[in-house]
């Protein structure tokens, strides 16, 4: 029996990483889609497992031979983009197929799998993605008037979604996500 694809995604710093991890550690019967990227891994971050990280050269290679479901820019920073092959496999092997991406990212998957289940991370109110973009406050006021306007876009984004999961907390936001992707 095939899988229904589930996509989550969300305003910036919403949380929608520490919900994936959350669900790598305690969800296996959940599969998580390896993003390929462009940017340098982190210090903890373990190639294969947490993304695949390759050159800018091999990250067009992909984009050219078709091989990513979907691609973006995400920050202005780096590439990021999901290998199709193996999604197809997971969704095809019945598996639980899950892909945490960013927004522009969701939208193209809308347009090839418009099967898929969206599913949209919000925080538990406006002010309190506020106060998680501005937090660190190393941010000049600039900046973070840009980064407000972001988020504000990015929140208006929530109505092209099938669902709305609340990031209160993160074990229960997992909780949900993986429920609902249990269900039909
Ligand atoms: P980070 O660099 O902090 O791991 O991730 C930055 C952002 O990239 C997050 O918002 C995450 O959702 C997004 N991202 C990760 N993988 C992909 C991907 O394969 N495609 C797209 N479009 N965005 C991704």
């Amino acid at each position: 029996m095939t899988a229904r694809l589930t996509v989550l995604a969300g305003p910036t710093a919403v949380g929608k990483g520490t919900v994936a991890a959350f669900i790598r550690a305690h969800h296996p019967q959940v599969w998580l889609s390896v993003s390929a990227t462009t940017r340098p891994a982190r210090p903890q971050e373990v190639e294969g497992v947490h993304y695949h990280f390759v050159s800018d050269e091999r990250f067009t290679e992909m984009v050219e031979q078709g091989d990513l479901l979907e691609w973006a820019v995400v920050h202005g920073r780096a590439k990021y983009g999901t290998p199709r092959r193996p999604v197809e496999e997971a969704v095809a092997a019945g598996r639980l197929p899950l892909l945490e991406i960013d927004l522009q990212g969701a939208r193209q998957v809308r347009e090839t799998m418009p099967t898929a289940r969206f599913v949209f991370l919000a925080p538990p109110s406006f002010d309190d993605l506020v106060s998680r973009l501005t937090g660190r406050g190393t941010e000049t006021a600039e900046e973070q008037a840009t980064r407000l306007a972001t988020a504000q876009g990015e929140m208006a984004a929530q109505s092209e979604f099938d669902h709305i999961i609340v990031n209160d907390d993160v074990e229960r936001a997992a909780a949900e996500l993986v429920s609902l992707m249990q269900s039909a």
